[in-house]
């Protein structure tokens, strides 16, 4: 849920395996009663969470320190695999830059991510990443599915202990089932609105969401920069501070747009020999990022040959 959320999938000892990058088909969303059902109890949960902590609507035009916040969900909500639902934007008091989405379309903001991203210019690409990926979570349906995952889980154990129930106690395991079921409903929905997302519907969320940056009409590239600085966000006891997390996240989000041709070919014409400090600074760290994005690919793919392109042009500029 949360957008800088540290993702509790890890036991240091058990170690914890990064996914794997991978193309993200478009989601299909499922409309079905017990879907909306779903989203709407998950919903009722967490929408009173974030009102006990003071979160309030947006104004559709209000300006939240130059942010345009509610025509930017408008925008970026129409370029979606769902478009029908209401996407509203909410604003709860907490100073850590944060983002979550709810099921049922309600995504909130805190004051803290709208000072940050003041403080780093205003952009509204920014901005746009962050409630894309918002906005991507409830389109792909995480909550649903995690819904589901964890129902099923549950059934298997209810299952488990009305049969070992039934052989001592001879009561009905069909009877048992159902109660432990009911029992468990409840909670359940507790655990998928206190459970946050896992590391794939993230990943998920970011490939969707520079998706609909792109569509929109957004700068994608903003978001690899974002990322960038989230990493000094993560974490810093001992053991997360090496998690790679948000470091994956952006070098899988830069070989996403490497793949579909967004970042951009170098700057054609000449050397230019007077370039400023600034121009310089920004040529290296470019250089960097592109080499990062490479050993992700085999040498010599594709995409690596690609990359090497526009390295090597970069670098005939020094
Ligand atoms: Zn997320």
């Amino acid at each position: 849920m949360l957008f800088l959320g540290v993702v509790a999938c890890c036991v240091p000892l058990a170690g914890c395996a990064t996914p794997q990058y991978a193309l993200r088909p478009a989601p299909m969303p499922e409309e079905s009663g017990e879907a909306l059902h779903i989203e709407r109890a998950i919903s009722a949960v967490q929408g009173k969470e974030f009102e006990q902590e003071g979160a309030r609507p947006i104004g559709p035009a209000e300006r939240l320190r130059g942010f345009e916040v509610q025509p930017l969900v408008d925008r970026l909500s129409r370029v979606t695999e769902r478009p029908s639902l209401r996407y509203r934007a909410y604003l709860y008091p907490d100073e850590d830059p944060n983002a979550a989405a709810l099921a049922d379309g309600r995504i909130y903001l805190s004051t803290g991510m709208i000072n940050y991203l003041a403080q780093r210019g205003g952009r509204p690409d920014e901005l746009a990443f962050v409630l894309s990926h918002e906005i991507a979570h409830t389109v792909a349906q995480h909550l649903v599915k995690r819904y589901r995952t964890m129902q099923q889980r549950q059934l298997l154990i209810a299952l488990v202990a009305a049969g070992a129930s039934a052989a001592t106690q001879q009561a009905s395991p069909a009877i048992q089932q159902a109660g432990q079921v009911a029992v468990n409903a409840a909670s359940l929905l507790k655990d998928v609105a206190d459970s946050g997302f896992s590391q794939e519907q993230e990943l998920e969320a970011d490939q969707l969401g520079i998706r609909y940056v792109i569509q929109a009409g957004f700068e994608p590239k903003a978001a690899l920069a974002l990322l960038q600085d989230f990493e000094r966000f993560e974490n810093p006891s001992p053991f997360l501070r090496t998690h790679p997390y948000v470091a994956i996240r952006r070098q899988y989000l830069e070989r996403y747009l490497a793949e579909t041709g967004r970042l951009g070919a170098a700057p054609a014409g000449g050397v230019d020999t007077r370039s400023s400090p600034a121009q310089t600074a920004a040529r290296t760290a470019r250089l960097k990022q592109w080499r990062e994005a490479q050993r992700l690919y085999p040498v010599g793919s594709v995409s690596w040959n690609n990359l090497q392109r526009q390295i090597d042009a970069l670098e005939a500029q020094r």
